[in-house]
């Protein structure tokens, strides 16, 4: 995966025929948890544009490129959730809408046949332009993607279609869609966000002009993310670890405080955004209150004395810093670390929403790494121990496998995880399924490790020949990090036996 060109993309925030004025009900639409990529976020129904969208006449519409998004949206809409937005269609039946779907999902039909054949026809006068999103180089898909405002047909009803890769779809008023936002019980991506509350102020003349209001809804790279209410996601370009381009930095904030958690990047234009984004908060008349440490890695604190320069020369004085000990023995020299933090403590933000994020101290990808845990909404800052874009690298002696499991497992046992915010990409919606796969991946690594060494492979780089068939060769360096660090967890548990820089297997392993 790459964090490549944005590809064009269409979505449709679709109304209730006879919708109420003041509070609309729209369809949203929960993605599969399966999925890897935004797994479990509400959305509204669309995706990916098709080369068979491109050149299929749209009534009163004399521009090719919106005509083509036009058709992309009509046909996911009717992919994802059955609805035939199309003029003609009144005619059909449900059972006749039905079997054009199978024809569609068979293969029998393409997308365009199915309109010439039964004779129907997209109008643009049914899909009103509700503004043009890109998704900001943070995150490993990238899309660019219109939005378009339609009425659902009398007489039809959305349903999330089985081949989709949807969960579950429901009409909800749009207020209460915001509420469910406010009340941390769902994950949305920001135009999905700005879509319900432009919603909720009601479907009166000035609606389109409330959706294309911000400069994101015209294609404006969006930089603080809000995808949970409190928890401001704000990436900075870092030199991170290919793929990923950029590091999360975290804004948590109540009404009297913010908490600054990893502001990593080292680039004077980077850090001057996140300044400015800090200056509004503070402008707002809250606090800054501490910066933050997951661990020491460069892509996560090379913003730390920037920060606090202009934190002292604009605001009157920087703020402390606050890190687990291994971290600050790792970083001297760097910055001063005014205070430790330890496993299992609160660290509370006065003011509402008084927030307590719970410590807990989960080394494996470094020696001194952190995770915050909010017990109220179930959101977790999980540093680089699971991330939403690239993997994660164990690099000894900084990095410890076995301590990486144990952590892996602990966060896995957190009662109520409901999000991971972590140190790249994306939130990660479907936290237990995440922290599964993460589990799974290492144990068949593993496996395959200790096969190679069964079968008489002796060293990192013969190991990774074996057992990192999957990886291009440009990544066997990295790999050889890795499975040193599997080797020293084989070692502990007894399988493997070190002889020099030999590795071999235990003649009596413990499994
Ligand atoms: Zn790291």
């Amino acid at each position: 995966m790459s964090a490549s060109h944005p590809k064009d993309a269409a979505a449709v925030i679709l109304l209730r025929h006879d919708t109420n004025q003041t509070n609309p009900v729209v369809f949203w639409v929960k993605r599969s948890t399966k999925l890897a990529f935004l797994g479990g976020y509400h959305a509204f129904p669309g995706g990916q544009l098709e080369s068979g969208d491109a050149g299929i006449i749209v009534a009163n519409c004399d521009d090719q490129e919106r005509a083509a998004m036009i058709n992309c949206a009509a046909r996911e809409l009717f992919e994802e959730v059955g609805v035939l937005l199309a003029r003609g269609a009144e005619t059909l039946t449900a059972g006749q809408r039905a079997s054009l779907f199978d024809d569609l999902e068979s293969g029998r039909m393409t997308w365009t046949e199915m309109l010439t054949h039964y004779g129907l026809q997209l109008d643009a006068g049914d899909f009103t332009f509700a503004g043009r999103w890109v998704t900001p180089p943070f995150a490993p898909r990238r899309f660019d993607t219109w939005f378009f405002l339609a009425h659902c047909p009398a007489k039809q009803e959305p349903h999330v279609t089985a081949d989709s890769e949807l969960e579950s779809g429901e009409w909800i008023q749009a207020r209460e869609a915001y509420g469910r936002w406010q009340r941390s019980e769902i994950i949305v991506v920001p135009p999905v966000l700005h879509g319900m509350k432009s919603l909720a102020g009601g479907l009166n003349e000035n609606l389109v002009e409330r959706f294309l209001s911000v400069p994101e809804a015209h294609r404006e790279p969006n930089r603080r993310m809000e995808f949970h209410p409190n928890f401001i996601c704000f990436p900075v370009r870092t030199p991170t670890k290919p793929p990923a381009t950029h590091t999360n930095c975290y804004l948590i904030y109540s009404a009297k405080e913010i908490l600054i958690v990893d502001p990593g990047s080292p680039y004077e234009e980077e850090q001057q955004a996140l300044a400015a984004c800090i200056d509004q908060l503070l402008a707002e008349g809250r606090a800054a209150r501490e910066i933050v440490l997951t661990h020491v890695h460069p892509d996560h604190i090379a913003g730390v004395n920037v920060l606090n320069d202009h934190l002292a020369s604009k605001h009157g004085g920087r703020i402390p810093v606050a890190a687990h000990r291994l971290t600050a023995e790792s970083s001297k020299g760097q910055f001063p670390v005014d205070r430790f933090i330890e496993d299992d403590q609160i660290l509370t933000l006065d003011g509402v929403p008084e927030i307590r994020l719970r410590t807990l101290f989960t080394p494996g990808h470094a020696r001194g790494h952190l995770c915050f845990y909010d017990e109220r909404t179930g959101a977790l800052l999980s540093g680089d121990n699971i991330v939403g874009f690239g993997s994660v690298l164990i690099d000894p002696t900084d990095g410890n496998m076995r301590d990486y499991l144990n952590s892996l497992e602990r966060m896995r046992a957190l009662p109520n995880l409901s999000v991971l915010f972590g140190g790249h990409g994306p939130p990660i919606a479907n936290p237990y399924e995440k922290i599964d796969e993460y589990i799974e991946h290492r144990r068949l690594r593993e496996e395959l490790i200790l096969d190679a060494v069964r079968e008489g492979a002796k060293t990192p780089k013969e190991i990774v020949a074996r057992a990192y068939t999957d990886v291009s060769p440009q990544a066997h360096a990295m790999a050889a990090r890795a499975v040193l660090a599997h080797l020293e967890k084989l070692e502990a548990d007894g399988c493997v036996k070190c002889e020099g820089e030999t590795y071999v297997a235990s003649r009596y392993p413990e499994r």
